[in-house]
């Protein structure tokens, strides 16, 4: 296979992390065959310094052009101060809208070597599976009216949770479809006992459902799903949610593996003619100004982004399970870097990413 990629490594360990992300691919594709064309630009803090601005024309015209897009992270201190319109993350903004994803993807799993560092007990943490798919571009983070009007005792603040048929649509489908190749179980968690919005979600995803009757479908309050995540993480595959619900719940999530810097994402859109995904990959992580420039950020978020490029924008499956095999066969060598806290000297980020290309062989 052929594709090409997008590579946007940004500030801070983003620069770190994506260069062992790039090394696993590059490894992947020699050992599988496949040819990667990789084109690097810029975005973030980087680009204010080169270009003026978080999100270049020329990173758009090749983002558009890219069969998949690869992220490092953006931010750095020295513009903590702005207003956001000037500050790096605009950037992360611009390129979401770009391409148009409408569904954030988080795989959450456990790894046998981090059981320990999970706040629940390991029996409940030990053999967690899911991704939590949130909605990304509708619901009350958009929603009109919004504003604070008014003073005194009457002033208001105004936000509106809505979506449309076509919306819940869209990310439902997605998410069964995920299903059909994993454990076949979808849970959609809305708050319809209060709320008309997701009362219509409700109806809706009952509907898709007809068109997946080998996929199974049940439905969580989100304060009840809130529970579940710490009570039975086990019981949940696929999770889709709304945009504001999917925010709070992939960070409750995201601590059940361990660490932030384990943690992947993918960002998806329509599907392209060829049946591929477009897709936006990085890890969960930031540009961590603290530790940046010193070799030992942990690459296994930016590295199981990969994996998941692979997977969900290329359906190349065996390699992602590589990927992922390679990854737990790192940790359980205990070859990590230092925030997993291995027992013997931390290993650095570039040393893991050899590890791992070393492992898939
Ligand atoms: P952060 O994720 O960068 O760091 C939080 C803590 O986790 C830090 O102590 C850091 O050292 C540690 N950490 C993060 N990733 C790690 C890794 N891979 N290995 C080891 N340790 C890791 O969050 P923050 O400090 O709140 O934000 C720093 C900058 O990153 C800010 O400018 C913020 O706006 C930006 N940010 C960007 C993204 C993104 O690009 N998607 C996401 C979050 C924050």
């Amino acid at each position: 296979m052929e594709f090409n990629v997008l590579i946007l490594p940004g500030d801070g360990i983003g620069v770190e992390v994506t260069r062992e992300a790039v090394r696993v691919l590059d490894h992947i594709c020699a050992k599988y065959g496949h040819k990667a064309h990789l084109k690097e630009a810029l975005l973030g803090g980087i680009a204010i310094h080169k270009t003026g601005g978080p999100f270049p024309a020329e990173t758009e015209a090749l983002a558009r052009d890219a069969d998949a897009t690869l992220m490092g992270a953006v931010g750095l201190p020295e513009f903590d101060n702005l207003p956001p319109s000037q500050r790096p993350e605009k950037g992360l903004l611009g390129i979401r809208a770009c391409l148009g994803v409408f569904a954030n993807l988080r795989p959450v799993r456990s790894y046998a070597a981090l059981l320990d560092s999970s706040p629940l007990k390991n029996h409940l943490v030990d053999g967690v599976d899911m991704i939590i798919v949130r909605e990304l571009t509708g619901g009350i983070y958009y929603g009109q009216p919004r504003g604070i009007s008014g003073e005194g005792d009457t002033e208001r603040g105004v936000n509106t949770m809505t979506y449309t048929r076509a919306e819940i649509a869209r990310v439902s489908r997605m998410s069964f479809e995920l299903a059909r190749n994993r454990r076949k179980k979808v849970t959609s968690v809305d708050k319809s006992n209060v709320l008309e919005c997701s009362q219509l979600w409700r109806k809706v995803i009952l509907e898709v459902a007809k068109e997946y009757p080998d996929v199974e479908l049940d439905h969580l309050l989100v304060d009840n799903c809130a529970m579940q995540l710490v009570l039975n993480p086990k019981r949940f595959d696929v999770v889709v949610t709304e945009n504001m619900f999917g925010d709070i719940l992939s960070d409750e999530g995201a601590v059940l593996a361990g660490s932030i810097g384990m943690l992947p994402s993918a960002s998806i859109g329509a599907r392209r003619p060829s049946g591929a995904w477009v897709g936006l990959y990085e890890p969960v992580h930031g540009s961590a100004p603290d530790i940046a420039g010193q070799n030992k950020a942990n690459p296994f978020g930016a590295i199981g982004s990969v994996a998941a490029m692979l997977d969900y924008s290329f359906g190349l499956k065996e390699e992602a399970a590589a990927v992922n095999a390679a990854m737990e066969a790192v940790l359980n060598s205990g070859r990590v870097t230092a925030d997993l806290k291995p027992k013997g000297t931390p290993a650095t980020t570039a040393q893991v990413g050899q590890a791992v290309c070393e492992a898939i062989g």
